[in-house]
């Protein structure tokens, strides 16, 4: 397969080859591992998995177009995305067969990073100045798949660059950020997004809207809003809101207060009521040259978006009962909006239809988009994912997105009042093979949690939309019946327990479907295991002064996403408490037990001594004897009481020895530890590189920075 070409940025500066290298020996290494330990398992290779033979080693130096050739055919374009959620994942799904590899920065194993296998994600927060550096070193291009990102960085990183060492010297790396940091900040205000639609000098129809001041002169803003648009007006967060979760329905003044307790908090502004009939989004693929001028903006169908509880749950394309004429408007104006922004990428734009018949624009995503899932099946030439990928790079696009089917229809599985409430649904469409409609199935992989994007599926048809609709019925009224259900649910179901401190999210899981044979055992104790958000690590401690030590491993358990409750559970002061939390444990489902204590240390073995559990002792550092005490106390145990033990002070091993504990019979869990050993082993190996090819000097002072 042709590797997508390199950008130019890094071709003038000569990176190539270096990069390359880079990548090749993790590459190298990957492979190695993976042949190690998951022979069982395919693993994708790329051109840059070649190990240079030995004596083989490029030379330093050489002409730089033998290197351009050869990297041309070695090193695949790399696209770093912040943000692994199910729309990277999809993404990586598009890019997998084109020969471009995405680096994800998000958390261990995030939906995007399951669906796409490289060694260059990065494991951290998006929102993470730090690891955004760390993902534009390794990357050619930058993109994101949400807007709430940190675009101070991603200015800094565009004027400024990021320090790459090739053969011993720190150069400046600029990848091209597409869409344009400009734009990101701009679409995170949807006030001012607005009011730059509002003076663009193009006719972009927008509700009225007026900013509302913060403090004690919201309830004046408020007013004025009342004045100004009548009754229901919506109150919107400026910045951070999804899935309707920032937005207010005013119906009166009565509504002020409960509306500034909801939101006050926030930056907020007004806007009017759109009485509309219906909803519309349109795709737009935004292409522009290296300098910034717009090249062209090209529009999918326009499609009618069903909103419920706010969250979009169905997707028609077309939209029924809306003429041509409207739809062709909807996508001309949809152009208009989107070539006011910069940088380039595919975009949604939501509007309303309007009782006249007019449009209204409501909101731009700058980004793949729910609306535009159904282009994987209906514009398989050129999905919104592969369109992303061709944008950003820009690689050709099409000057024209016609589908390949008649009508189709998206259905968000969103998670109901129980983790298995959408089987019925996934099943559904699992079995249902129809002459007249095909059915395509979509699992992101991620835990059910009520109201959570965990899927989607999309139907397509060689009909009217109406028709397609009632061939649909089935799969509609289940998810329709999700929903009932969810709402049925006491409000108890849906939230997490009070005891679950941190993330109350188990690792990502595959979804517990029907188990295939060879996987019953582990399926049914993984479910179990991992289907609820109980807690299944307690993490005590003899003090709340051992808190603070526990503080690296209670971090390694929320990067992990394991469950764990909190204790204060001293063997001297409160014994009888302890011991009633220790007897407790494994009926609450508490699988490992990590216990830390400084000095006399006995509360690790005590808890031991009326558990069945396994129980792993911290030993903390108290004010005299450097913690030898503690570690002492807690590592000399009577036979027949064991009692794990870690360094003085490393609450990291404990966590982590909980997690491989955790891993024994939650596979999840074991994956997630293999990945993260891995990434360690490669963190080391490229050091490894950069000190033999850079020398100790330009090493050292690296580290200075
Ligand atoms: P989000 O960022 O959560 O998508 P939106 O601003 O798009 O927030 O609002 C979510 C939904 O709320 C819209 O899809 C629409 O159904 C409804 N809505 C938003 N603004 C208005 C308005 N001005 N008038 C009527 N309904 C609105
Ligand atoms: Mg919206």
């Amino acid at each position: 397969m042709d590797p997508a070409p390199r950008p130019n940025a890094l071709k003038s500066m000569g990176h190539r080859l270096s990069l390359t290298k880079l990548r090749r020996a993790l590459s190298g290494r990957k492979k190695k591992l993976q042949e190690i330990q998951e022979p069982d398992e395919p693993y994708q290779t790329t051109p840059t998995t070649t190990k240079p033979e030995e004596g083989q080693e490029e030379e330093e130096g050489g002409e730089e177009g033998e290197d351009d050739d050869d990297d041309m055919n070695e090193g695949n374009t790399v696209i770093g995305l912040l943000g692994g959620g199910q729309l990277g994942r999809m993404l990586c799904e598009a890019a997998n067969p084109l020969g471009i590899d995405i680096a994800i920065l998000d958390e261990h194993n995030a939906p995007a990073k399951q669906a796409h296998n490289t060694n260059r994600h990065v494991v951290g927060s998006f929102k993470d100045p730090g690891r955004i550096k760390e993902l534009a070193a390794r990357s050619d291009y930058l993109s994101v798949e949400i807007e709430h990102v940190d675009t101070e960085v991603l200015e800094d990183i565009e004027k400024n660059g990021v320090p790459v060492e090739i053969n011993g010297e720190i150069v400046t790396h600029r990848p091209p950020i597409h869409p344009s940091w400009r734009t990101l900040r701009l679409i995170q205000d949807k006030y001012l997004q607005k009011e730059h639609f509002k003076s663009s000098g193009k006719t972009i129809p927008i509700a009225e809207q007026i900013a509302i001041e913060s403090g004690d002169a919201a309830l004046d803003s408020l007013k004025k809003a009342g004045k100004q648009f009548g009754f229901p007006f919506m109150l919107k967060a400026r910045k951070g809101s999804y899935d309707g979760r920032g937005n207010f329905k005013v119906d009166s003044e009565d509504d002020f207060a409960e509306a500034i307790k909801a939101l006050g908090t926030l930056p907020l502004y007004a806007e009017k009521w759109a009485p509309f009939v219906k909803e519309l989004a349109v795709m737009v693929i935004r292409t522009e040259d290296s300098d910034g001028k717009l090249k062209n903006c090209v529009a999918y169908p326009a499609v009618e978006t069903i909103h419920e509880d706010s969250i979009c749950t169905k997707v028609f394309m077309p939209p029924r009962d809306v003429s041509e004429d409207i739809c062709e408007k909807a996508r001309k104006l949809a152009t208009e909006v989107i070539s006011t922004l910069w940088g380039r990428g595919v975009f949604a734009v939501e509007m309303f239809l309007l009782e006249d018949a007019s449009l209204m624009i409501n909101e731009v995503a700058p980004r793949p988009h729910n609306s535009g899932h159904y282009t994987i099946e209906a514009v398989p030439y050129m999905s919104q994912y592969k369109a992303q990928l061709h944008a950003v790079l820009d690689l050709p696009v099409p000057d024209k997105l016609i589908p390949r089917v008649q009508s189709s229809i998206m259905l968000n599985i969103l998670g109901g009042a129980k983790p298995d409430s959408h089987h019925h649904l996934s099943g559904l469409a699992r079995s249902t093979y129809d002459d007249d409609m095909d059915v395509y199935l979509h699992l992101y992989n991620k835990e059910s949690k009520p109201s959570r994007k965990i899927g989607h599926i999309t139907l397509t048809g060689f009909c009217s939309v109406q028709e397609l609709e009632a061939k649909a019925k089935p799969f509609i009224d289940l998810v329709d019946q999700i929903r009932l259900d969810r709402l049925e649910a006491t409000s108890e179901t849906l939230r997490p327990t009070q005891e679950t401190n941190g993330s109350a999210k188990p690792a990502e899981k595959a979804p517990v479907e029907p188990a295939t044979d060879n996987h019953v055992e582990a399926q049914e104790l993984s479910a179990e295991a991992a289907s609820s958000d109980k807690p299944l690590v307690l993490v005590t401690m003899g003090s709340d002064s051992d808190l603070p030590v526990l503080k690296a491993g209670l971090d390694i358990l929320k990067e992990f996403n394991v469950p764990y409750a909190l204790d204060i559970t001293s063997a001297h002061r409160t014994p009888k408490y302890m011991m009633k939390v220790a007897d407790e444990a494994a009926g609450k489902g508490i699988k490992v037990i990590i216990a830390a204590a400084g000095g006399a240390a006995h509360l690790p073995g005590m808890i031991s001594s009326e558990t069945p559990l396994p129980v792993i002792g911290v030993p903390v550092k108290a004010t005299h004897l450097d913690g030898i005490d503690s570690l002492l106390s807690i590592v000399q145990m009577p036979r027949g009481v064991p009692t794990a033990t870690v360094g003085i002070n490393n609450s990291t091993n404990a966590a982590l020895l909980a997690i491989r504990i955790l891993g024994a019979f939650v596979p999840e869990y074991q994956q997630a530890m293999k990945k993260y050993q891995v990434d360690m082993e490669e963190a080391v190996i490229v050091k490894g590189t950069k000190l033999r090819e850079g020398g100790d000097a330009a090493y050292l002072a690296g580290m200075k920075k």
